[in-house]
């Protein structure tokens, strides 16, 4: 790979024209690239015969470096950041957030018709606006961005406005169900969450599945809890889920298909929901909570899929088929199955 780089340098000789005394000035790029090779340039400087072996001899450690330092290859060009501050001033400086000390990371912030905050993460090349930057935000669908050598800063903030747009109603769905009711996961739902899992009562929610780009349809519905009451709830969501309307929210025709009230912060503490594994004796265990419940109505108790399954696998009486554990329940002594605890990626 060739190398071509234009650099300024200005040599100043004393009067006797002694190489030994002479001073270097360069530009800042130079003395960036040149720093950690400072000690070898000014050897070469007391060493060389003459002016031009020294320049001949500055050219080869530029070289060396240059090629040792991938980074400094990429290093843009001046024309870049002339370029990169007209389009900053197009923008807008309001909607700027963050440059990185080498102006090559930017994050931009942008608010939806809802007055929701969001980021956008932009690395752009150093043959920025020839080449495409690297663009990232906090979504649930892939950014996809159209950009051309003429693209520019503001139009791509115009581009991720309309992406913000189309998921709106996405959002909207999404910040009711946080809003009315008891979120036990997410504990803090990011923007590209589209999973909620929802506290109906005691041991027993529903884990909901948006999907983005169709958010009010019906949407991937999981009952987790003890049998006898995630029963009655899924034939109600078998038998009522011709009465959907997408015209209305997800958190309303949820009500409407289980014919339940959720618990909102309103009426309930988050704790009666947030009850303990029998087991190991703490809600959270790193990114699960206990959603297997046992199916006596007497007894009902919560554990962790992994505590249960390593409860159980430690047992004699328990037998295993499949991925499927059978047992008896830690705390009352009754049946009770576990699938495997899968293996964690
Ligand atoms: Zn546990
Ligand atoms: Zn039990």
């Amino acid at each position: 790979m060739k190398i071509e780089r234009d650099f300024r340098i200005r040599i100043v000789l004393p009067s006797d024209l002694q190489l030994k005394q002479a001073k270097l000035f360069c530009c800042w790029q130079l003395k960036h690239l040149l720093r950690e090779y400072e000690h070898i340039v000014k050897q070469r400087l007391q060493q060389s015969a003459d002016l031009f072996s020294f320049i001949l001899e500055l050219k080869t450690v530029l070289e060396v470096c240059l090629k040792s330092r991938p980074e400094c290859r990429s290093m843009p060009p001046p024309q870049y950041y002339t370029q990169l501050i007209s389009e900053m001033e197009t923008l807008g400086w309001d909607k700027m957030l963050s440059i990185d000390t080498n102006f090559q990371t930017l994050k931009l912030k942008a608010e939806d018709s809802g007055g929701r905050q969001h980021v956008l993460n932009i690395k752009l090349k150093s043959k920025h606006p020839i080449e495409a930057p690297e663009c990232s935000a906090d979504l649930p669908i892939p950014l996809n961005i159209n950009w051309t050598p003429q693209s520019t800063l503001d139009q791509l903030h115009s581009q991720f406005l309309l992406v913000l747009e189309s998921l709106a109603e996405f959002w909207d769905v999404l910040d009711e169900i946080d809003r009315k009711t008891w979120v036990l996961e997410p504990e803090k739902p990011s923007r590209s969450d589209t999973m909620r899992q929802i506290a109906i009562r005691d041991n027993v929610s529903i884990r909901v599945d948006v999907d983005p780009r169709h958010p009010k349809m019906l949407p991937e519905c999981c009952l987790l809890g003890a049998e006898h009451v995630v029963t009655p709830l899924r034939n109600k969501l078998n038998a009522n889920m011709h009465i959907w309307n997408p015209d209305t929210s997800v958190l309303h025709n949820l009500r409407d298909v289980l014919e339940i009230e959720f618990p909102s912060s309103a009426t309930h503490e988050k704790s009666s929901f947030s009850a303990e594994c029998g087991i190991c004796y703490s809600y959270r265990l790193e990114t699960s909570v206990p959603d297997q419940v046992c199916n006596d109505p007497r007894c009902g108790q919560p554990f962790h899929q992994a505590c249960l399954y390593e409860w159980l696998r430690a047992l004699p009486s328990s037998r295993q088929s499949f991925n499927l554990m059978f047992g008896e329940c830690p705390y009352c002594s009754k049946p009770i199955t576990v699938k495997m605890a899968t293996q964690k990626s």
